[in-house]
């Protein structure tokens, strides 16, 4: 039997044809128009090309499942919110059932990217996994005893607005503090541009001559030059996203927890120091049985996969 998950993005919808195994058959991608209705073919034409190039046909699909990024009711299929795509309260799990006639469900893009790695990635072959993405925001998901944790109103692994800094920064959520004003990509950048306001001489300014041209990477590149405002903004960085895991590691205790999104690329320069405070303050640090700590496996692929086989999961 066949699934076809769609991960519904700002610039690209991309398709995919998933077999139980959570092996990948068949792709495609085409650019996110504008418009509801626009969408719901997009959705549908990238879903029928991806089963094309697997070779198989429609009638072998069980089902469809959209993951999507925004506010998501799943109860329902409605794309609350969705303002990278134009949506705004679209049933749009009914409007792409009714187009490619298969029953058709959406899920948060953070819980489908979660499943996908438990299913084909860094958690394969364990019980259970958390999954963090660092991007925009901080993304989180939790597949527990081999199911989706989503809680009753499917939102319940939104770690990224766990306080880590009562009264700090405000947040996109309304609260202060959040994890996500600080361990996301956007707030290492936020945190690299307010060091380098303050400090013209840093070599931060080497690598990034513009406030504007500050990205993920250039706190990683300047450190390396023995930079002491680097140093600084890097090591508060790593507290913050250090604080966040062991929060999660000590709530949910998942044999994986995963890390993903562009930071994720600086593999052990971001690991290493994650894992010493994690030796130091981990509830569970003296256990013979300790979370593994990795690199997410998958890229664009865990949100196809793990839309594809959320039915399989809940
Ligand atoms: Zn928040």
């Amino acid at each position: 039997m066949y699934y076809i998950g769609i991960d519904l993005g700002g610039t690209n919808v991309h398709a995919g044809v998933v077999n139980e195994k959570g092996e990948l058959l068949g792709q495609a991608e085409v650019s996110t128009p504008r418009g509801t209705e626009a969408v719901v073919e997009a959705i549908a034409q990238a879903g029928e090309l991806s089963a094309q190039r697997a070779g198989i046909s429609l009638r072998d699909v069980r089902s469809v499942g959209l993951a999507s990024a925004g506010s998501i009711d799943p109860a329902e299929g409605m794309v609350l919110h969705a303002w990278n795509l134009g949506l705004d309260h679209v049933p749009l799990a009914r409007m792409v059932s009714e187009r490619m006639e298969l029953p058709t469900l959406i899920e948060n893009d953070a819980n489908a990217a979660a499943l996908g790695e438990f299913v084909a990635g860094a958690g394969r072959g364990y019980r259970s996994l958390a999954a963090v993405t660092l991007g925009t925001g901080v993304g989180c998901g939790a597949v527990l005893d081999g199911k989706l944790f989503t809680g009753f109103n499917y939102a319940g692994m939104e770690a990224g607005h766990m306080v880590i800094h009562r009264g700090g920064r405000s947040c996109t959520c309304g609260r202060r503090g959040c994890w996500e004003a600080y361990a996301s990509a956007t707030g290492l950048i936020r945190s690299v541009r307010e060091a380098m306001a303050g400090h013209g001489d840093s070599a931060l300014w080497h690598f990034a001559p513009t406030p504007e041209a500050v990205n993920g990477k250039t706190v990683f590149y300047a450190v390396e030059t023995g930079d002491p405002t680097a140093r600084e903004v890097l090591d508060g960085y790593l507290g913050d996203l250090a604080c966040g895991i062991v929060n999660l590691i000590n709530i949910l205790q998942p044999e994986v927890l995963c890390i993903g999104g562009g930071i994720s690329r600086q593999g052990e320069k971001l690991l290493a120091p994650l894992r010493e405070v994690l030796d130091r303050e981990e509830f569970t640090r003296d256990s013979p049985r300790r979370t593994r700590l990795c690199v997410a496996r998958l890229r664009g692929e865990a949100g196809i996969i793990g839309a594809a086989l959320v039915p399989e999961y809940r």
